[in-house]
Order: structure tokens, then C-alpha cells, then sequence
């Protein structure tokens, strides 16, 4: 037995599954998950001391890599002065003016705890700014783990809302219209029989939880375009892509402004932050300026807001997202040459520094069905073959990849190599 095995039987005896969060148990690939004990730059040290290259980065906020010393510094200069006050301190404002400077339709930003609380409390303003119920969310993409969002499409272009967990009321659930990612034509005839009852559009604009789809061109612009024409808010969730995909998240990099915006992550150097803002217009709805309630006991805590503002301090050195996006494409590049040579077909894509491969014969995945048509098992096996290989990739064939600005060449290399070895072996 490992280390890690024994931890999972005892885990199990106290915490449902022996996870706190249910893609850690494995299940997506099979096996026992690994217990970590500790992690420097772009490695993590397991708890029988294996040493794994990390594509996950604690699902993304660790883009400077793992300890990183200035995240050290800010926090331990943070703990001699106390760790939270549940009164307004001036690094809230420090944080909230960063992201205003860094994201651009964003006015106004409140802090939260994760990206759950982000995209649930974006959905709340929407509906209560508009005074409308319905939502439209896309078929592959995940805002959390929000009632109104865990919501699952049935067949055809718009589905009434069924919801994909119990516990979720179908009342709740039946406001949610869930459509097809990337195709506009679909949003606009969704629009043209009920767009003045929608509130919200909300969407991830590169999808990162059926793998990694960036939008079409035309898709984030289309959306604009007919929220536009109906009053209705759009509200990127850029949980994942913000601060990754560009230092303005994916609406710097594809040009295409939001009315609310969903934060996580990266925002949190590692810590537990999450935050939406975006229109002051809009913004101004929420208490204690409006009557949209939204509140939290530890929202703006100074350790997390120490951590985060390093953190984007750090991404915004000229340069940064360049040079990680450089190492995310040869990474990219390098699985996808190691499955060329070994006869397998693979499809790899990304946008800036964060990436997805498909075992699949199409040549661009860009549509939720061909998510769902891949071999899923062949990416188990080369999960299972690459975590041997001291590669620790996402535990799912619907997971995006991520990299980390300390990733060097010769991990880099590391990581080739060993796909080939295991690319051979599928
Ligand atoms: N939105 C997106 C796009 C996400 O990827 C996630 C988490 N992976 C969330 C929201 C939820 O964030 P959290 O897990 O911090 O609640």
C-alpha cells in the first residue's frame, strides 16, 4: 500500500468519498488519488515522496507557480498583523482598483470566497437589475455548483431546465434555458421568442469544463450583440480564463466587453477568492447601495487579498502572459507530435495559458457532443501512464490543463518524452 492509499481509506472514513471536492476522488480515471504533502514551482510532492510536474495548478490559481516567494512574503507579513478584521481594511480597495486597472468593463467589483459565490451572486444582480427570472446558459459549461446552474440540456436547441442534481427544485430549475455552446443561431431564436424575459446570458468564453473550447468566431460578439437588442446582461464567467487566457482574461483577448463579470482563481494567489464586477450602472444595484442583497464573513480577508494582489502584481510584469502562453503552446505541440508518431489521433487546443487535448479523429472539437464522443478510456490510460511518469495531469478527460509561469524547458521536455513513452503504449 502507498502512503497515498492508506490516506484515502482513512479519508473515507470521515469525509463523503474522502474528498472535499468530488474530480479529486478519481473517479473520472480510475485508481487511488494521490495525497499530496507539499509543492515548489511547477512540481508537487506526494505523500510517498514522488515528485509530479503540476498541469493543474490547483485547478488554476497557481500561474506563478507553487510557493512562489513573493506570495510567501505577502502572506507571512500578513499573518504578524492579524488575519481578518470583518472591517474594511485599504488593501480591499488596493485589490478592487487592480482589477478595475487590469479588466476594463469592470467599474465596480465586490469580493467573494470562490467562483461559485461569483457567477451565484452575478446571476442574482442580473435577475434583480432586470427584473426578469429566466437564464440562459450554455450545454458543457460550469459556473459552480449555483442551483440555477446546475442545469443539464436534453436534446434540441432550447430544453426547459432539468436539473442535474437532486435537491435542486424543478421551479428553480425550469427559469434556466440551456443552449448549445457556440452556436448563435440557436441564441437568437431563443431570443426572438422570449428575449424580454431573459435576464441573463451567462457563459464561460473559452469553455473549460468539457475540456477546452475556445468560442467560434462570431459566437462572444453574437451574444453581445443580442443582449444587446434585449436588455438582457451578459455576464462572462471568467473564473478560469480571467488573468489566464491575458492579463484582461479572454474579453481582453477576444475583444468582446461583458456587462458583469464572474472572477476566481488566479485572483487568489491560492487563496479562496472569487469576485464579480462590471458596470457601475449595474452594479450600484447591490447592497448596501441597492436593494440586491450580497454579503460575506470573510469576503476581502487581508490574507486573501494579500495573496491575490501579489499575484496580479507578478502577471502584469511586460511580458508574463507572452512568454507563459509560449511554454502552454509547446507543451501543446509536444503531445500532439508524441500522438502523431505513435498513430494516435489526438486534437489539442487552448488560448493562452490554458489548453485541452482530445482523443478524437475531428480535426477542431468546437461543439459539446464532440466532447462527449472521445475516447474517454483512451484518455485513462494515458492519464494513468503520464501520472507514472511523474506528469500529474487533470484527473478528466473534461478538464482543461493549465500552466504555471515556472514550468522550465527541461519539465517541458520532461513531459514530451514521456507522452511519447505512453502515447506508444495506447
Ligand atoms: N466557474 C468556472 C468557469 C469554473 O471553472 C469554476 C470552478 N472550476 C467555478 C465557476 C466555480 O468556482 P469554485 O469552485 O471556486 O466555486
Amino acid at each position: 500500500m502507498t502512503h497515498s492509499e492508506t490516506l484515502f481509506t482513512e479519508a473515507q472514513k470521515y469525509i463523503p468519498g474522502g474528498v472535499n471536492s468530488p474530480v479529486r476522488a478519481f473517479r473520472g480515471v480510475g485508481g487511488t488519488p494521490i495525497f499530496f504533502k507539499h509543492a515548489e514551482g511547477a512540481y508537487l510532492f506526494d505523500e510517498d515522496d514522488r515528485r509530479y510536474i503540476d498541469y493543474i495548478g490547483s485547478w488554476g490559481p497557481m500561474i506563478l507557480g507553487h510557493a512562489d516567494p513573493r506570495i510567501k512574503e505577502a502572506l507571512h507579513a500578513q499573518v504578524d498583523m492579524g488575519i481578518g478584521y470583518g472591517a474594511p481594511t485599504a488593501i480591499e480597495t488596493d485589490m478592487a482598483q487592480k482589477v478595475c486597472e487590469l479588466v476594463p468593463s469592470i467599474d465596480l467589483v465586490r469580493m467573494v470566497n470562490s467562483g461559485t459565490e461569483a457567477t451565484m451572486s452575478a446571476i442574482r444582480l442580473a435577475r434583480g437589475y432586470t427584473g426578469r427570472d429566466k437564464i440562459v446558459k450554455f450545454e458543457g459549461c460550469y459556473h459552480g455548483h449555483v442551483d440555477s446552474l446546475l442545469v443539464k440540456a436534453g436534446s434540441g436547441a432550447l430544453t426547459l431546465g432539468v436539473p442535474n442534481s437532486p435537491g435542486i427544485p424543478a421551479s428553480l430549475a425550469e427559469h434556466t434555458l440551456t443552449l448549445n455552446f457556440n452556436d448563435i443561431d440557436g441564441v437568437r431564436e431563443t431570443f426572438a421568442q422570449m428575449g424580454d424575459q431573459i435576464a441573463a446570458i451567462i457563459v464561460e468564453p473559452v469553455a473549460g469544463n468539457m475540456n477546452c473550447i475556445p468560442p467560434v468566431p462570431g459566437f462572444l460578439e453574437g451574444l453581445r450583440e443580442v443582449c444587446d437588442e434585449h436588455g438582457t446582461v451578459l455576464i462572462f464567467d471568467e473564473v478560469m480564463t480571467g488573468f489566464r487566457v491575458s492579463l484582461g482574461g479572454a474579453q481582453g483577448y477576444y475583444g468582446v466587453t461583458p456587462d458583469l463579470t464572474a472572477l476566481g482563481k488566479v485572483i487568489g494567489g491560492g487563496l479562496p477568492v472569487g469576485a464579480f464586477g462590471g458596470k457601475r450602472e449595474i452594479m450600484e444595484h447591490i447592497a448596501p447601495l441597492g436593494p440586491v442583497y450580497q454579503a460575506g464573513t470573510l469576503s476581502g480577508n487581508p490574507l486573501a487579498m494579500r495573496a491575490g494582489l501579489a499575484t496580479l502584481n507578478a502577471i502584469s510584469e511586460p511580458g508574463f502572459h507572452d512568454r507563459l502562453t509560449e511554454k502552454t503552446n509547446a507543451v501543446r505541440d509536444g503531445i500532439k507530435a508524441a500522438a502523431d508518431e505513435a498513430g494516435i489521433p489526438l486534437t489539442v487546443q487552448g488560448a493562452g495559458a490554458m489548453f485541452g487535448f482530445f482523443f478524437t479523429d475531428e480535426p477542431s472539437v468546437t461543439r459539446f457532443d464532440q466532447v462527449m464522443a472521445c475516447d474517454v478510456e483512451r484518455f485513462k490510460r494515458f492519464f494513468q501512464g503520464m501520472l507514472k511518469e511523474g506528469v500529474y495531469l487533470a484527473p478528466s478527460a473534461f478538464e482543461a490543463g493549465f500552466t504555471s509561469a515556472a514550468l522550465t524547458d527541461d519539465d517541458i521536455e520532461h513531459t514530451i518524452v514521456a507522452a511519447r513513452k505512453v502515447m506508444a503504449t495506447l
